[in-house]
């Protein structure tokens, strides 16, 4: 089977966004020590071949959580860091489930909330998915307020649950640039957990607001984006209204079907809300 290449876009001075066919998003930070890799993708492209071409700087992979389509890539390392709440997750991780995700993009690629037909412009399959043959030996913990310096780049690891319990994101100072992995997008998706937690990660990404110029999420040319490009400012801000009148029972969704089972979902401004109606407050 050939490995494809995916598109890489240098978003900062030593940093670059790697683009794995609309499906998921891993980031590359080079500092003068050593390089951080965020997330691994669904491991159709060989991401260790790829980062070894941008880097020989000492590397350390880190999760935003271990959903499938961001620890595929895993097999590939001997060592990974992340949130130990999503360890269970890493462990189970299932290369058919992420084939079937990746067959449900080209096969009937369009948006369950809207119904729109996204564009058919990736030529990968469900049978690009490399097998996940093995969990990585060694796993480092990380959690919120932790600081990784990758030498003169100092980057803080901020906890953002609710998508996954151990959801991370990630702040790098030098660059002023947050990356959310899924805890902060256009379709978030909390159907797994509650809106309370995710809405004190949020707080928490609020609170660094005048931190960082730039939030990239896990999914950067998801669907329909098909550039590199960061998450409009209000992204954050029309997650936060969503979440807080859920929580304090002034808005509501509407049942749904969806990929993650019935649902109900909530669209304002420029953000759709999937999440489970009976775990809104956490239990
Ligand atoms: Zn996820
Ligand atoms: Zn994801």
């Amino acid at each position: 089977m050939a490995t494809k290449q995916c598109m890489i876009v240098n978003i900062a001075n030593d940093t670059y966004a790697i683009n794995e066919y609309g499906l998921s998003a891993m980031f590359l930070l080079i500092g003068r020590d050593k390089a951080m890799l965020i997330d691994t993708g669904c491991g159709i492209c060989d991401i260790k071949g790829i980062v070894g071409r941008l880097t020989d700087k000492p590397l350390m992979t880190v999760l935003t959580h271990a959903h499938g389509d961001h620890v595929g890539g895993a097999f590939r390392f001997d060592e990974i860091y992340l949130h130990k709440a999503d360890e269970g997750m890493l462990r189970n991780t299932d290369s058919e489930g992420m084939k079937r995700y990746v067959e449900g993009f080209v096969d009937n690629p369009f948006d369950y909330g809207t119904g729109e037909k996204y564009p058919d412009v990736y030529s990968v399959r469900g049978t690009d998915v490399a097998e996940f043959t093995k969990v990585p030996e060694t796993l480092h913990y990380i959690e919120d307020g932790d600081v990784i310096d990758l030498g003169d780049r100092p980057v803080e690891v901020i906890g953002t649950p609710g998508h996954t319990p151990g959801s991370i994101s990630f702040l790098d100072r030098k660059t002023r640039v947050l990356f959310s992995g899924d805890a902060c997008n256009v379709n978030l998706l909390l159907p797994w957990g509650n809106v309370s937690d995710a809405l004190r990660g949020l707080y928490k990404l609020r609170d660094h607001k005048d931190e960082f110029d730039r939030n990239y999420n896990g999914h950067i040319g998801y669907a329909m984006m098909l550039s590199c490009a960061p998450m409009p400012e209000r992204v954050l801000t029309d997650c936060i209204y969503i979440c807080e009148g859920l929580v304090a029972g002034t808005l509501e969704g509407s049942m749904s079907e969806t990929p993650y089972g019935r649902s109900a979902i909530i669209t304002f401004g420029s953000v759709r809300i999937t999440y489970d109606p009976d775990n809104v407050q956490g239990k």
